[in-house]
């Protein structure tokens, strides 16, 4: 049995932040999830933008703190050492219908106090993004969104909470909150029972599950929509520096362009809705739709530039809308639900929104003023001066190893993830946290050697290595009873 005063379901965006805001309080939390690694689901397969609120539907608890994130992602990139870049977007219209939408769109930045939205004209968007369609009629500047490594984001955030006292349980998934006299007692975890006063729900697309187990589902359901993408080579002609965005419609936020902060290109999402919440099937016909789409936009963009692609599944909510509290009935829960299209964007405001929520139902901890909100990341050796390169490899070895060569990522890079507090344990893992096996190959060369660090690293049979989720193992045992080729 753990002993908590706090358990956090779901180690996504969300839930890391929280985990992180809770390090700052004298509290024992722990952040609990099913899966082998903190990053969530959506969070680690989504856009990467991190939106300044300006398109979010207007006055919503969604739009405050997309902006109250905005106003602080400078600074927590900074502390965390994680890649973001603010690159500002572009709306262009290119048809009449499009541009008779403009307004209101500007109307509902304003609404959402993001007062630097300006109208630019074809011209000025041509020389901002000479790619665009040249039949753009006009269009809405956005200076204020930016990009994010997505990954990193979220693993800084467990890291830095891990290391400033809060612990993370991995492979636990909630399967029970056993509520005695209307509040909660405790959380039944595959890895254990946990007791505990406060239960905060941050499990995604799962929420409503989790809310049912707490007696407080109060009739919303949480339905997957899927979003697919594609990523384009880094080495693609067709270059752009801006998010484009489509003009939205009520039913979604349309295909977008961006270059992300590693310098590929990202084109979509799609926006389909399905009932199956373990769907992450890729479909020929949706990503033929994302290429069209895009096209429209930037008419020469070069799929055939494309190194791979995925999707994510949104956690849409219906009835839809930020839904942020105390439970109604069970005393001790805390739900978050409704963090649909811009959980990454908000985790930040989310989280603060949380503690905010405590102290006013006068739950006042005492501040940990040995929180150390300073993570230094992992050195990434491609970056580094010809000079830093030559003293890293006299220092440590492994960086004079690369393993991924698409990407550049040394063996002491790798060494040093696994070692981290929340450090990676599967390939897909490693993958997140160093890049290895994010390029052109797409770890058809440096995997084997992946799993071969890992499994050394970890003590483990190389066979029990996973790709990512639980079951996923890519060995199925020694060719030649592990004896060496005769030369
Ligand atoms: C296609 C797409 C594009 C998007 N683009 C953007 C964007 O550009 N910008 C932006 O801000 N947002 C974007 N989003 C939205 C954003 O990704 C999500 O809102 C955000 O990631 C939600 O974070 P979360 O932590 O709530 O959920 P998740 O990341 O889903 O994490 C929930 C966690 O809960 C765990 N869990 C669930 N059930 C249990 C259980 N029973 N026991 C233990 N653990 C459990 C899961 O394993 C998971 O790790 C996009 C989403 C998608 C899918």
């Amino acid at each position: 049995m753990y002993n908590a005063d706090v358990v956090v379901i779901g180690a996504g965006a969300v839930g890391t932040a929280i985990g992180r805001e809770l390090a700052k309080y004298k509290v024992r939390a722990i952040v609990v999830d099913k899966r082998d690694d903190v990053g969530g689901d959506a969070s680690k397969s989504n856009s990467s933008i991190i939106c300044s609120g300006a398109d979010c539907p207007p006055e919503t608890l969604e739009s405050e703190l997309c902006r109250s994130e905005r106003l602080m992602i400078e600074r927590v990139v900074k502390e965390l050492d994680v890649p973001f870049r603010v690159c500002g977007a572009i709306m262009p219209a290119i048809t009449q219908q499009q541009m008779d939408a403009l307004p209101e769109i500007y109307n509902d930045a304003y609404r959402n106090h993001v007062y630097d939205v300006e109208f630019v004209s074809p011209k000025q968007i041509l020389e901002m993004e000479p790619e665009v369609n040249p039949a753009v009629l006009g269009g809405l500047y956005i200076p204020g969104d930016a990009v994010i490594d997505p990954f990193l984001f979220v693993a800084a955030q467990a890291e830095n909470a891990a290391e400033n006292g809060v612990q993370f349980l991995l492979n636990a998934e909630v399967k029970d909150i056993v509520v005695e006299n209307g509040a909660v007692e405790r959380v039944e975890t595959t890895a254990g029972s946990i007791k505990t006063k406060y239960v905060i729900n941050a499990a995604g697309l799962f929420c409503d599950e989790i809310a049912e187990m707490a007696g407080e589902r109060d009739g919303f359901v949480v339905k997957p929509r899927k979003g697919q993408f594609f990523i384009l080579d880094k080495n693609t002609p067709v270059r752009i520096s801006h998010i484009i965005y489509p003009i939205p419609t009520p039913e979604s936020r349309g295909k977008l362009l961006l270059e992300t902060v590693h310098g590929n290109i990202l084109l979509g999402p799609t926006a389909e809705d399905l009932e199956d919440k373990e769907d992450h099937s890729v479909t020929a016909e949706e990503l033929e739709g994302v290429e069209r789409d895009c096209r429209r936009l930037v008419p020469n963009i070069r799929v055939q530039d494309a190194i791979t692609q995925y999707c994510g599944l949104r956690p849409n909510r219906i009835p839809a809308g930020y839904n942020i509290g105390f439970g109604k009935k069970t005393k001790g829960y805390f739900g978050i639900t409704g963090v649909r299209s811009t959980g990454v964007s908000s985790s930040l405001g989310v989280a603060k929104y949380v503690i905010w929520q405590f102290r006013k139902n006068g739950i006042n901890w005492e501040r940990n003023f040995d929180f150390s909100p300073t993570r230094k990341g992992i050195v990434r050796f491609s970056e580094q001066t010809p000079e830093r390169k030559a003293e890293l490899i006299k220092e440590n070895p492994l960086y004079g190893r690369v393993i991924c060569r698409c990407e550049t990522v040394t063996e002491a890079e790798i060494v040093e993830a696994i070692h981290r507090c929340a450090g990676p344990r599967t390939v897909d893992a490693v993958k997140r946290r160093v890049r290895a096996g994010m390029g052109r190959c797409q770890g058809g060369f440096c995997a084997p050697k992946v799993i071969e660090i890992l499994a050394r690293e970890l003590h483990v049979p190389a066979e029990s290595i996973e790709k990512n989720l639980q079951g996923s193992y890519m060995l199925t045992g020694k060719v030649r009873n592990g004896e060496e080729t005769a030369e």
